[in-house]
């Protein structure tokens, strides 16, 4: 299921192991490529600058420097040199500085805010005249963005950054000296210090320089993982979303510089990688300068390259489309955004033997890098009218929008919506709002769908794509974003070559670096419309999302709710359909307060409470309930209503009817450590913890039995491979595992847990995975049938992997999992090539059925909409008194697919009292 998400790595890591160790030549006797290279071949350098190896006390290669060390480094150099300014741009989740550096000659470090003015004028071209215009091209320097260490075990990349800073303020080389008099070179010399210090402290501890591969210090455990940051997220995925402290961070530092040209380093592949990317090539960008720059970057570098030799490769499996990515986001706003990818170090320590028997350095890959930056660097002031002219043109083809489009959202108050304009704000995009009824003669909706006349009414939020940055907007807005030609014929002609191919013979790989398709209003379920009018709007202030928990409320703003405090109920109930609402109930369940619910509409107080809505009985609860709602709901922003009587007033039922029954406290354990995957395990913990204040226990494999579980009601096991789950979770502790579901315990999966859960030898679900063999246990009478129908199950195909694409679900609105959703259809990510057949014992919640499943991305013409039609997305597998809630992917992926997120929510808060409704 994960296929797509670490594709690159999981690239290595079969290289790692498909190389093995056979043949292995004496160390001693190889010769290092990186021998010819001398890291200090630029002088004369200037004493009073430190040689990072002088002040740490080793070569470089030879040891990690951790980022506390760095920082004292960082200290003496801001102390010696005239040519750097240290900016603190704010702090991790574990209290570390995030950096920027400004390097540059002193004349222009002294007027600093004067350049940043002027790039800042190239970058709305709306606000000046052309002449002053040109005057800034004739003399601005050009801004040059080096970011390093954002996965924070690709080791090199820091190690580079270090030695690259060295380089730029200690030589007094002639090119670079000419080069800081054109250019300020802008380093954030660690983008994620947490993840790089968990990885530095402990390889330092293990690394013994074996280049086997065998070797321990070749083993990242899975809880170091320093790819990821503190909360487990691959912050070079986190550009859509910016959900994480470092990227909303070093992005607002990016808006407020803008560079025209950025490197963002890694280092986990075979060989060097540089621009010009694969393809696809995100189509919002202008085509032929982007081309031309990545070409001109792509260029130096390698003539730098072939001088030592070394090989590299371009224009390969790193793409310029998903707009997550450093590269591409940049790219989106402005900058020639590049990756470079380096070959040594990281999981390949200081010494890794090639599948050819030689080795490869961590001071092989610290070099590569610092090679690139150095011709980055030259190039970027070589080129710096240049660029800068494009540079402008760039955001004045923008603001006058030869595609002109504007998106309109006409229900500026629903939680969604607001969350989804505050984001966009942060990525620099420009939100307005109409001040009257707005008549559109065309456009089309959020699915692509066309219509004529609509009216939209005043006080809507407006996004005009004719503004700075309205290939992003575009990007993110644009229910599809469509992918190179040239680029899906590769793909079928790949699909070809492999259906003529052995079922055991090797088949081509598909070039699909990510998902295809991340259009925000749909991942989000904001209801959004675009047309080719200009609509008349006026600029808004900054939307501030309500994206986080309020721990503890303070008392604050009372003002939605004050009327509880008069007006002594016999109860108080709220409608569950805000996510604030799931915040609040989550916050009152866990201090103790009783609360309940119906599946199905209730009438108190003279209204419907719709099914799902909360009840607090005053009966039932402690003196302070009525001050305590007061405060929550001017906290959380939740409308309560002060309920008189139980009498019912119509039909449905009031809130003593039996069919209100009491919500169990949510205790909530999840599995941390293998077989999980660490990115689903962080999303679900951040998004639980942080977003709804959800306290849960994380519980290592070794800890899943009765005896641990018989504290927790609902066990979230994360995405993970189905073979790892299998092969770790079986015998007495799975049986101890499915003692615990059926004694009310609330089991939820995802994407490979639910995989695993699917096989026929776990009995978690009667739902089989299509194509997964003859294990159903349906009658072959039934297979038969259902192979007959259209679109019926066919038992012996495994779809080709879909790499991620938005598909139209069909909702079961009776379902309590589907409580908060009020539309028949959904659109919801797919991924990879599980698709679950549907459950003949249990509930299926979201299923796929009819035509035009496709709503955006890359599907396969005559496979993927017609192995999906039939399966389900979302289960509900009752066993006994408990049940196995399956989803096939990841609930709020990458926290951009936060329209999922309900029915995870429903299935902690709903999902243990289900047996109350029941009386089960
Ligand atoms: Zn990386």
């Amino acid at each position: 299921m994960s296929v797509n998400r670490s594709q690159t790595f999981s690239l290595v890591l079969l290289w790692i192991f498909a190389s093995g160790v056979s043949a292995q030549p004496n160390p001693a006797s190889l010769p290092a490529n990186s021998r010819l290279f001398d890291f200090y071949e630029r002088g004369p350098y200037r004493a009073e600058v430190v040689r990072p190896a002088d002040f740490f006390g080793y070569r470089p290669g030879e040891f990690l420097t951790t980022f506390a060390l760095y920082e004292s480094l960082l200290r003496d150099y801001g102390r010696h040199s005239d040519r750097l300014r240290i900016f603190e741009l704010g702090k991790t989740p574990e209290h570390r500085t995030l950096y920027l550096l400004a390097i540059s000659s002193p004349g222009n470090l002294a007027r600093l805010g004067q350049i940043k003015e002027q790039l800042a004028s190239l970058a709305d071209p709306r606000k000046s005249n052309g002449g002053d215009l040109d005057n800034v091209i004739q003399t601005a320097p050009i801004a040059i963005w080096l970011s390093y260490s954002i996965h924070g075990n690709e080791s090199a990349a820091f190690e580079a950054g270090i030695q690259f800073l060295y380089q730029l303020l200690a030589s007094d080389d002639q090119a670079i000296t000419d080069a800081l008099e054109h250019a300020v070179v802008l380093i954030n010399p660690c983008q994620n210090p947490d993840g790089h210090e968990r990885f530095a402290t402990w390889y330092n501890a293990h690394g013994d320089a074996r280049p086997e591969h065998y070797a321990y210090e070749h083993d990242e455990p899975w809880s170091i993982d320093g790819r990821l940051n503190h909360n487990f997220f691959d912050l070079n995925r986190d550009l859509v979303a910016l959900c994480q402290p470092e990227s909303r961070i070093a992005t607002r530092a990016f808006l407020e510089w803008h560079p025209q040209v950025l490197a963002d380093h890694h280092g986990q592949t075979k060989e060097y990688f540089f621009p010009p990317p694969a393809l696809p090539i995100n189509p919002n960008l202008p085509a032929k300068t982007t081309t031309k720059w990545l070409k001109i970057f792509g260029e130096a570098n390698a003539a730098a390259f072939d001088r030592y030799s070394w090989p590299y490769f371009v224009r390969e499996l790193f793409d310029l489309f998903y707009p997550g990515y450093w590269d591409t986001w940049s790219s989106l706003h402005g900058a020639t955004g590049m990756t470079y990818e380096t070959d040594g170090g990281g999981v390949l320590g200081y010494r890794w033997y090639r599948d050819d028997g030689t080795i490869v350095t961590l001071r092989d890959g610290i070099a590569k890098h610092f090679t690139a930056d150095l011709s980055t660097v030259l190039t970027a002031a070589a080129n710096r009218r240049e660029r800068l002219h494009d540079y402008r043109d760039f955001f004045e083809s923008s603001v006058k929008g030869p595609q002109r489009k504007c998106y309109l959202f006409p229900v500026p108050n629903s939680p969604a919506a607001t969350e989804l304009l505050a984001l966009l704000q942060l990525q620099g995009i420009e939100v307005s709002r109409t001040n009257r009824e707005v008549r559109m003669a065309r456009g089309t909706d959020r699915y692509g769908r066309d219509f004529t006349d609509k009216l939209i009414p005043a006080g809507s939020y407006v996004v005009d794509s004719a503004q700075p940055y309205g290939r992003m907007a575009r990007t993110l807005l644009d229910f599809e974003t469509p992918e190179d030609p040239e680029f899906l014929t590769r793909q079928e002609q790949h699909r070809k070559a492999n259906e003529k191919k052995g079922t055991e013979e090797s088949k081509d790989d598909y070039e699909f670096y990510d998902v295809t398709s991340w259009s925000l209003p749909l991942a989000m379920g904001v209801e959004a419309y675009s047309t080719d009018q200009p609509i008349q709007a006026d600029t808004v202030e900054p939307i501030s999302d309500r994206q986080k928990a309020p721990r503890t409320p303070s008392g604050e703003g009372q003002e939605t709710l004050s009327e509880t405090q008069q007006i002594a109920g016999v109860a108080y109930g709220f409608d569950s359909r805000s996510p604030h609402s799931m915040r609040m109930v989550v916050d009152l369940l866990q201090r103790g307060y009783r609360v309940e619910t119906s599946n199905e509409v209730f009438r108190a107080a003279g209204q419907d409470f719709p099914r799902g809505s909360f009840i607090l009985r005053a009966e039932r609860n402690p003196a302070d309930l009525s001050a305590v709602l007061g405060r929550f709901a001017g906290q959380y922003g939740v409308m309560v209503k002060p309920i008189s009587s139980a009498l019912s007033d119509d039909n449905n039922p009031g809130i003593g009817s039996e069919r209100i029954f009491s919500l169990e406290v949510p205790k909530v354990a999840i599995l941390a450590g293998k077989p999980g995957d660490q990115t689903s395990y962080g999303l679900l913990r951040f998004l639980l913890e942080q977003s709804y204040g959800l306290d849960l226990v994380p519980v290592p494999l070794s800890g899943l039995t009765l005896d641990v579980l018989r504290h927790f009601n609902v066990l979230i096991l994360p995405n993970g491979e189905e073979s790892e789950y299998k092969k770790e979770l079986q015998g007495d502790q799975l049986d101890d595992l499915r003692d615990w579901v059926s004694q009310r315990g609330v089991l939820i999966c995802m994407g490979g847990s639910s995989e695993f859960a699917a096989d026929p030898d776990t009995k978690l679900t009667s739902s089989r995975i299509l194509g997964a063999g003859e294990k159903s246990d349906k009658s072959t009478e039934e297979k038969s049938k259902k192979q007959k129908e259209p679109g019926g199950n066919k038992q012996d195909d495994k779809p080709l992997e879909v790499p991620g694409a938005i598909v139209r679900a069909h909702v079961n609105r009776d379902h309590f999992l589907t409580i908060g959703y009020e539309e028949d259809d959904l659109p919801l990510l797919v991924q990879g090539n599980a698709f679950f057949q549907r459950s003949d014992t249990g509930a299926n919640v979201l299923t796929f059925e009819g035509d035009n499943l496709k709503i955006s991305g890359f599907f396969w013409e005559g496979n993927t909409e017609e192995s999906l039609r039939g399966t389900s997305a979302l289960i509900e597998e009752p066993i006994d008194k408990g049940r196995v809630i399956l989803f096939n992917c990841e609930p709020g992926f990458r926290m951009i697919w936060t329209s999922t997120v309900r029915f995870l929510l429903n299935a902690i808060v709903y999902g243990p009292s289900e047996s109350n409704k029941t009386g089960k």
